[in-house]
C-alpha cells in the first residue's frame, strides 16, 4: 500500500521537542526503551512490583496455549485493595482521590480513606444480595462517584462488572445483561444532563422485562425524581449500602481472575464483550498511566474527561489513577452546561495539570472559538492527552496552542478496549511530537505495520497495524466466545494480533493511523485513507468536522463521499462551498482523493465515546438500510441527516 493517497504527508511540519524541565525529571527516558527492548518479559516482571501482591508471581507470561495468554498466573492479589486500602495503610488516606463536580454545580471531595470505606460498605451490600466471586454485576450509572464505588466493590469481592453507558437504551442494556448473565444491576434514579434531570431507572425496569434472571437492583438517589421501586427486588443505595459496616474481610484472587467485561464502542458492528483479568491489567494500566502522563502523584491533578462507560474511563479514570494513588477530577455533565467554558472553569478551579480527552471534543472547542478558553487561567496544565480517534494535525496544533499555551506536550494515545492500556503513544519526556502521529509503541509493547502477506512494510508505506508480542493488559477472550476471539483478532495474520486499524510508517518510521481497515477505500485501484481526507477537509477554514466513506461506484469501484459540518462563522458556506472543498482536497492530497460528493450536514453519527460511525454514513451513501444503531449517542442524528439530504437538491 504505497500509493499516493496513503503516503501523502499532511502540510503541518512543525515538531515539538519535550520541554527541558519535563525531560529533566521525566518518568520515562531513552533508557526505559532500551531496558524494555533488551527483555520484554523481564521489563514487565519489574513493572509488576508497582502492585501489591498477597502472593508475588514467579511466572511472567504463559503463552503455551496461544492466543490465550496468562500473565503473572501464580500471583494472587485484590484489585480494590491495590487501588485504595494499601494507600490508606501507607498513610495517604487524606489524599484526595476525586474532586467530583456534578453538572448542577454540587461538589464532593473524596479522599482515599473515604472511598475505601464506601467500597467496603458496598462490598458488604453486594454480599448480602448473594453476589459471590465470579458472578457478573451490571453497572448503569451516570458519572457520579458511586460508579467508581460500585466498580471497586465488585472488584473487591471478585465479581466481574460490566459497565453500561448511562446514555444507552433499555435494549442495549438488556442485550449486555443477557450476553454475560447478570443477576444484579446497580443504577440510579437519574443523572443530570444539559441542565435537566434525566431518568435512568425506567430503562432498567424496561430492560428487566426481558432479563428474568436479574434478582436485585441497587438504586442510587441522585436526582430525587419520582422512581417506581419493585418490592423485594429494588433497594435504595443510601439505605442499603449506607447501613452496612465499613469493615469487610479481604479476599485475594489469582491474577487471571476476571476483573470486568466491557463491550466495544460498536463503530464497526455489533459490540464485542471484551474480557479483562486482574493482575496483568492492573500492571499495564498503572504503568502506562504513570509513564504516558509522566505522573507525579503527589502534585498532579489528573483529569480524564471521558465517561466511565467507556474503556478510557475504566483504565484511566479508575484503575490506573487509583492504583497510582493519583488525584483526579470527575465531572458528571456536558462541556456546554451551563456555559461553553465549563471545562476551562474546572481546570482553573481544581488546578488540573493533565487533561485527557477525545479529538471530537477538541474539534468542538475549535468550532466554538478560542476566546472561550482564553477567558480562564489554564496555566496549571503541563500535559495534554488525546484518545479515541486519530487527532487531525489541525486539532493537535490548536489544542497545544490554545489550551496548552504552547508549553505542553500532546500525547496522542492509540489503544483499544481490547488492549486495555496505551499501546502506541509519544512519551512526553522523550518523544519529539509530530502533529497527527501516534509515533511509536510504548516501552514493553511490540507492534508491526504489515502488508497483505504479513510482511513488515518499509518507511513511507502503509498497511495493517498488528501487535507481535503479548502484553499484560491484553484481552483474554470475548466473553463466552473463544472462537470469535480467535477469528476476529488472531486469524488474519497468524501469530499476530490484528487490531483492525490501518496505519503507515512515515520516512522516520513513526506511526500514523489511517482509519479502520473496514473503512479503507479503494478508488480506481488506489487505497485511500479516511483519516487523511478528513484531516485535509478539517484543515479548510470553513470546516469544523468531516467524515469520509467509500461508496460503491460503477466506474471507480469505490468513490469518496464526504459529510462535513461547517464552522459557525462559515454560515451555510455559500453556493460554491462544495466545489471549494473538493478543490482543497485535490490540492492537499491529489486529484484521486477529490470527493465525488460532499454533503453539508448539521451533525454526524457518533458513538458515546465520540467516534464517528462511518458504517452508518456508508449505508446512507449507498442507499441501504441502516445497521446497528444501539451505541449511537443520539439516534435522531440519522433521521436528521436523512431529512437534510432529502431536502437538498
Ligand atoms: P468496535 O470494535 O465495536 O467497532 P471501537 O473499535 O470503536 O468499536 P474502541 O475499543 O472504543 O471500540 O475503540 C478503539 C478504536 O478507536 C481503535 O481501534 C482505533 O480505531 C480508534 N482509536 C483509539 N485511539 C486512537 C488514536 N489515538 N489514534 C487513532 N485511532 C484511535
Ligand atoms: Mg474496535
Amino acid at each position: 500500500m504505497s500509493e499516493e493517497g496513503l503516503s501523502h504527508q499532511m502540510q503541518e511540519d512543525r515538531r515539538f521537542p519535550p520541554p527541558p524541565e519535563l525531560a529533566a525529571h521525566a518518568n520515562v527516558t531513552a533508557a526505559t526503551y532500551a531496558e524494555a527492548d533488551a527483555d520484554v518479559e523481564a521489563f514487565w516482571a519489574e513493572q509488576a512490583r508497582r502492585i501489591s501482591w498477597e502472593t508475588p508471581p514467579t511466572e511472567v507470561l504463559d503463552w503455551s496455549n496461544p492466543p490465550f495468554a496468562r500473565w503473572f498466573a501464580d500471583g494472587r492479589l485484590n484489585a480494590a485493595y491495590n487501588c485504595l486500602d494499601r494507600h490508606v495503610e501507607a498513610g495517604l488516606g487524606d489524599r484526595v482521590a476525586f474532586h467530583f463536580e456534578g453538572e448542577p454545580g454540587d461538589t464532593r471531595t473524596i479522599t482515599y480513606a473515604d472511598l475505601a470505606a464506601e467500597v467496603r460498605q458496598a462490598a458488604n451490600a453486594l454480599a448480602e444480595l448473594g453476589v459471590v466471586a465470579g458472578d457478573r454485576v451490571a453497572i448503569y450509572l451516570p458519572m457520579i462517584p458511586e460508579a467508581v464505588v460500585a466498580m471497586l466493590a465488585c472488584a473487591r469481592i471478585g465479581a466481574p462488572h460490566t459497565v453500561v453507558f448511562g446514555g444507552f437504551s433499555a435494549d442495549a442494556l438488556a442485550s449486555r445483561i443477557q450476553d454475560c448473565g447478570v443477576e444484579v444491576v446497580i443504577t440510579a434514579d437519574g443523572g443530570f444532563r444539559r441542565g435537566k434531570p434525566s431518568a435512568l431507572k425506567p430503562s432498567v425496569d424496561a430492560a428487566l422485562e426481558s432479563c428474568p434472571d436479574v434478582r436485585h437492583v441497587l438504586v442510587v438517589q441522585r436526582t430525587h425524581q419520582e422512581t417506581p421501586m419493585t418490592e423485594g427486588r429494588d433497594h435504595w443505595w443510601h439505605t442499603f449500602v449506607g447501613g452496612q459496616p465499613t469493615e469487610h474481610a479481604l479476599e485475594f484472587f489469582p491474577a487471571e481472575h476476571p476483573l470486568y467485561i466491557m463491550y466495544t464502542s460498536g463503530s464497526t458492528g455489533k459490540p464485542k464483550g471484551i474480557l479483562h483479568t486482574t493482575g496483568g491489567y492492573l500492571v499495564g494500566t498503572s504503568w502506562t498511566h504513570w509513564a504516558t502522563f509522566d505522573l507525579k502523584a503527589e502534585t498532579d491533578v489528573f483529569w480524564t474527561a471521558a465517561d466511565i462507560g467507556w474503556v478510557t474511563g475504566h483504565s484511566y479514570l479508575v484503575y490506573g489513577p487509583l492504583a497510582n494513588g493519583a488525584t483526579s477530577v470527575m465531572y458528571e455533565g456536558t462541556p456546554d452546561t451551563p456555559h461553553k467554558g465549563r471545562w476551562w472553569e474546572l481546570i482553573d478551579k481544581y488546578g488540573v495539570t493533565i487533561l485527557y480527552c477525545a479529538p471530537t471534543a477538541i474539534r468542538t472547542f475549535m468550532k466554538w472559538g478560542s476566546d472561550i478558553p482564553d477567558g480562564y487561567d489554564l496555566s496549571s496544565l503541563r500535559l495534554l492527552g488525546s484518545v479515541g480517534e486519530p487527532i487531525n494535525p489541525e486539532a493537535y496544533v490548536w489544542y497545544r496552542e490554545h489550551i496548552g499555551h504552547d508549553r505542553t506536550p500532546v500525547v496522542d494515545t492509540w489503544w483499544q478496549t481490547e488492549t486495555g492500556m496505551h499501546m502506541i503513544s509519544p512519551m512526553p519526556g522523550v518523544t519529539v511530537g509530530k502533529p497527527g502521529a501516534a509515533m511509536t509503541p510504548v516501552p514493553g509493547v511490540k507492534v508491526e505495520v504489515v502488508n497483505d502477506e504479513a510482511q513488515p512494510v518499509g518507511n513511507g508505506e502503509g498497511g495493517y497495524l498488528t501487535v507481535t508480542h503479548p502484553w499484560p493488559a491484553m484481552l483474554r477472550t470475548l466473553w463466552g466466545d473463544d472462537e470469535r476471539y480467535v477469528d476476529t483478532y488472531w486469524s488474519r495474520f497468524p501469530g499476530m494480533y490484528f487490531a483492525g486499524d490501518g496505519a503507515k510508517k512515515d520516512e522516520d518510521g513513526d506511526i500514523w493511523f489511517l482509519g479502520r481497515v473496514d473503512d479503507v477505500m479503494n478508488v480506481s485501484g488506489h487505497r485511500m485513507s479516511t483519516t487523511e481526507i478528513e484531516s485535509a477537509l478539517v484543515s479548510h477554514p470553513k470546516v469544523a468536522e468531516a467524515a469520509v466513506v467509500g461508496a460503491t461506484d460503477p466506474t471507480t469501484g469505490q468513490a469518496v463521499v464526504a459529510f462535513v459540518i461547517l464552522r459557525s462563522e462559515a454560515g451555510d458556506g455559500g453556493p460554491d462551498v462544495v466545489q471549494e472543498l473538493r478543490n482543497h482536497v485535490a490540492k492537499e492530497i491529489g486529484a484521486i482523493a477529490k470527493p465525488r460528493q460532499i454533503m453539508v450536514v448539521e451533525e454526524l453519527p457518533k458513538t458515546r465515546s465520540g467516534k464517528i460511525m462511518r458504517r452508518l454514513l456508508r449505508d446512507i451513501a449507498e442507499n441501504r438500510e441502516l445497521g446497528d444503531v444501539t451505541t449511537l449517542t443520539d439516534s435522531s442524528v440519522m433521521d436528521l441527516i436523512q431529512e437534510n439530504l432529502a431536502a437538498s437538491p
